[in-house]
């Protein structure tokens, strides 16, 4: 659809002229993330580094142990239902644990509506 295309143009704009705001702010020693003065050696203010250092951390934190737990979870459950361990695809004869396909290297999608 046309205006899809005006939406994604603009969304490429906006992020162009942030990009470009935050080179500017950067050269003038300003904070890049909100324009207000920079922490001595650093490219954003105390209050944003403090905000990004806790937010960092809590998100990373909680994206990596769910994203393990259930990337485990899942592969554990594709072999037992004997599935490529990898890409979730029916083994055949000939395959353990993960299929010819995988093991070759080549990277497959997970099959949509398998999981
Ligand atoms: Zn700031
Ligand atoms: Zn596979």
């Amino acid at each position: 659809m046309g205006q899809s295309h005006w939406v994604r143009l603009f969304l490429i704009m906006n992020k162009i002229r942030k990009r470009e705001l935050r080179q500017e702010w950067k050269g003038k020693g300003l904070c890049i993330d909100c324009g207000k003065p920079a922490f001595p050696g650093a490219v954003r203010c105390a209050n944003c580094l403090y905000r990004l250092r806790i937010s960092n951390r809590a998100y990373k934190r909680r994206n990596r142990e769910s994203y393990m737990m259930k990337d485990r979870e899942r592969r554990a459950r594709w072999i037992q239902e004997g599935r490529c361990g990898r890409c979730g695809a029916p083994l055949i004869e000939n395959e353990t644990n993960y299929c010819l396909a995988c093991l070759a290297g080549r990277h497959q999608p997970v099959i949509k509506g398998v999981a």
